[in-house]
């Protein structure tokens, strides 16, 4: 019969460490593009966890104070809202520094804002092209470089960058949306790698399609572009890409977000992570 034998050195009785790794209690995240769907949900989930957050996005100042108060007295965290805009680099660096100043620190990253516009590309408005790079890539470099210095001198760190299946494979119409996304995976990697012996760690998630505000857009716009109704582009071409026929939720990413920012989460680093409902196994 098998019997388990005292390892030397460990006392009778000792319970093994328990690392909760839902919990952020005194920790300091920065969330861009917060204001609603997937970047709201990650700031919930971090509120939830005692966490502090730092709120940024677009929408109406009343409705973003409000989502900001009922964040705040139902977790009982400091939330705060920065309104930089990430078309500019200089605003995005302040929201970066805001929270070191006003919270204290910054442990976790979140480069989450983003855009889209479909449209063939001979057709693409360079206005668009220029936004969705800004917004979707380079917002994601200026915020890094204002956030390792203070995640140095804390001794950790943690950048989450929330690309997109599109980080690793296209569709058409979506040209500069899905240039930016492979953008960041790149930027993932070498922020890894750079950073590896600093206990900071950049990962990116790369969702399938999440019921939210884009992709309501962008199921009109797809309509538009391809000339059939609403219904047929959320069968034949949004959830034709997702073997499971369902949108991802919120939750799920969530999962993999809270496990890559504890330290179990410690060795992920420069790494994708498909949370696609298998639609990029294809
Ligand atoms: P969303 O439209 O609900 O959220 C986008 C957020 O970005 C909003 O808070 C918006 O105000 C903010 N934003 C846009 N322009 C901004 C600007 N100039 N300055 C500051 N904030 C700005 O969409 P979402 O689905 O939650 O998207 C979040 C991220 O997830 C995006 O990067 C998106 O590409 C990515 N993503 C979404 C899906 C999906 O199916 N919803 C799939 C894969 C990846």
């Amino acid at each position: 019969m098998f019997q388990w034998t005292k390892k030397p050195g460990v006392a009778e009785g000792a319970a093994p460490a328990v690392r909760d790794i839902n919990d952020l209690k005194g920790q300091v995240a920065v969330i861009s593009g917060s204001t609603s769907g997937i970047g709201l949900a990650l700031a919930r989930a971090v509120a939830i966890r005692g966490g502090a957050v730092v709120l940024n996005g677009l929408g109406d100042p009343s409705e973003i104070e409000r989502t900001r108060s009922e964040l705040e007295s139902s977790c009982g965290v400091p939330v705060r809202y920065h309104g930089a805009d990430m078309r500019k680099g200089e605003e995005v660096a302040d929201m970066v520094a805001f929270a070191k100043h006003d919270l204290g620190r910054l442990d976790i990253l979140v480069n989450n804002a983003g855009i889209q516009h479909v449209e063939a590309v001979e057709k693409f408005p360079s206005d668009k092209w220029e936004q969705i790079i800004a917004i979707n890539l380079s917002s994601a470099f200026y915020a890094t470089r204002a956030a390792i210095p203070i995640m140095k001198a804390q001794g950790r760190g943690r950048i989450v960058n929330i690309a997109s299946a599109h980080g690793l494979v296209a569709s058409p119409f979506k040209s500069a949306y899905v240039a930016a996304k492979h953008g960041v995976l790149g930027f993932t990697k070498t922020v890894a790698l750079e950073l590896a012996q600093d206990n900071i760690t950049c990962n990116a998630i790369c969702p399938g399609f999440v019921e939210t505000p884009i992709v309501e857009k962008q199921i009109a716009d797809q309509a538009r572009t391809r000339g059939i109704s609403k219904e047929a582009v959320l069968k034949d071409v949004i959830l034709a890409a997702q073997p499971t026929k369902r949108f991802v939720t919120t939750d799920e990413l969530a999962g993999i977000f809270l496990y890559l920012v504890s330290d179990l989460g410690a060795s992920a680093n420069g790494a994708s992570f498909s949370i696609d409902g298998g639609w990029t196994a294809q």
